[in-house]
C-alpha cells in the first residue's frame, strides 16, 4: 500500500463508494471542496486522482486544467467521474490530459480495475523518470537532474532573496589513478567519492550530483559562503577519512578533491551559465594553488 489516491467529489456518497472499493489497497484521502484538493495536491502530489466534474465553486475541469499547468502536478493522472448525462463531454476531458473516465452510478469492480491500470503505469513511469536522472554508475544524481534542480532553486531564491551556494568539484590527479590502478579500480574510486560528498550533505534541499566525468556539483540553497566553505570542508574530510589509496598523486597519498565555491544572491542580472563558469573559475585556481583544497569566489 505505497500508493496514494485522492478522491474529489462534492457528493460524500460518492466519496464512500469510491473510498469502500480502493481502500483495502490504495492510502485514500477524500476532500469535498476543489480548492481543498489543491492545497492537498500542493503540499503532497498524490499518484493519482478521482475527479468528479460537476462541483460548486471550481469544477472538475478548472481544477484539472489547473493541475496539468503547473510542472510539479501535470504528471499525476486524472480520472473524471462523471455523470451518464455529461458523456457527450468524454472528449472535452481527454483532450484536456485526464487519463480515463468512471461513470456514475459507480461500479466498484470496474472502478478497482480502471485504477489498478493507471497506478501501474504512474509506478513505470516514476521508475523511468528516476531513472533518467540517476547516474548509473555511482547511483546519485546525474547531470540532467542538476541542470533541472539548479534552475528551480535559481528561481526560488530570486522570490525569497536567500543566499545559494554552489561547490564545483574535480578529483585530483584522476588519470594517474585511472592508468596506474586501471579502469575498474577508477570507476570503484568514483563511487566512493560519489557516496563521501553525499554524506557531506545533510539538508534535505541540498543536491550532490555527477557532473560529468571526474567532477562532482552541490547545489545547496539557502547557505551564504561561511557554511558552503564548512560543508566543502567536511567533503574534504570526509573523503580523507575513505583513505582511498593513491600512491601517485603529488598532492597526498589519498585521493582529494578540489573545489570552486560561488554563493550568491540569484537575480535576474545573471545567468545560470555565468554562476557555473565562476565556480569553474574558482576550481582552476583550487588547482593552480596546489589543489585538496576550495577556492570561494565573488561578482563584484
Ligand atoms: P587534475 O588534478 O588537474 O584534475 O588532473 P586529472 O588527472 O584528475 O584530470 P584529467 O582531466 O587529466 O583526467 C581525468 C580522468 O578521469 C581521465 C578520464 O579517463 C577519467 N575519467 C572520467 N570519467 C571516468 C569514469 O567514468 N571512469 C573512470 N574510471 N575514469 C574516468
Ligand atoms: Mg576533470
Ligand atoms: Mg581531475
Amino acid at each position: 500500500m505505497d500508493q496514494r489516491i485522492l478522491i474529489v467529489d462534492d457528493e460524500k456518497i460518492i466519496i464512500n463508494i469510491l473510498r469502500g472499493a480502493l481502500q483495502s489497497d490504495y492510502l485514500i484521502q477524500a476532500t469535498k471542496n476543489s480548492d481543498k484538493a489543491l492545497e492537498i495536491v500542493a503540499e503532497s502530489p498524490p499518484d493519482l486522482i478521482l475527479l468528479d466534474i460537476n462541483m460548486p465553486g471550481m469544477n472538475g475541469y478548472e481544477v484539472c486544467q489547473k493541475l496539468k499547468s503547473s510542472e510539479q502536478t501535470s504528471d499525476i493522472p486524472i480520472i473524471f467521474i462523471t455523470a451518464a448525462s455529461e458523456i457527450a463531454d468524454q472528449v472535452k476531458g481527454f483532450e484536456m490530459g485526464a487519463v480515463d473516465y468512471i461513470t456514475k452510478p459507480i461500479i466498484p469492480a470496474i472502478v478497482k480495475i480502471r485504477v489498478q491500470i493507471h497506478l501501474k503505469m504512474k509506478k513505470q513511469q516514476d521508475i523511468l523518470a528516476n531513472l533518467a536522472t540517476i547516474d548509473g554508475l555511482t547511483q546519485i544524481p546525474n547531470r540532467r537532474r542538476f541542470d533541472d534542480v539548479f534552475e528551480r532553486e535559481w528561481k526560488r531564491g530570486q522570490r525569497n532573496g536567500k543566499t545559494l551556494s554552489l561547490i564545483l568539484m574535480d578529483i585530483d590527479h584522476f588519470k594517474k589513478f585511472n592508468d596506474n590502478y586501471g579502469h575498474q579500480a577508477g570507476d570503484d574510486c568514483l563511487i566512493k567519492v560519489a557516496a563521501a560528498l553525499t554524506s557531506a550533505c545533510r539538508r534535505g534541499t541540498d543536491l550532490l550530483a555527477r557532473y560529468g566525468g571526474e567532477e562532482f556539483v552541490s547545489i545547496l540553497p539557502d547557505t551564504d559562503s561561511e557554511e558552503a566553505v564548512k560543508i566543502a570542508g567536511l567533503m574534504r574530510k570526509k573523503l580523507e577519512l575513505m583513505n582511498i589509496t593513491h600512491e601517485f598523486s603529488s598532492t597526498a597519498d589519498f585521493v582529494t578533491i578540489s573545489q570552486g565555491i560561488v554563493s550568491i544572491v540569484p537575480s535576474k542580472q545573471l545567468t545560470i551559465n555565468q554562476v557555473i563558469e565562476m565556480s569553474d573559475s574558482g576550481l582552476y585556481e583550487a588547482k593552480k594553488s596546489g589543489r585538496n583544497k576550495a577556492i570561494v569566489k565573488t561578482f563584484d
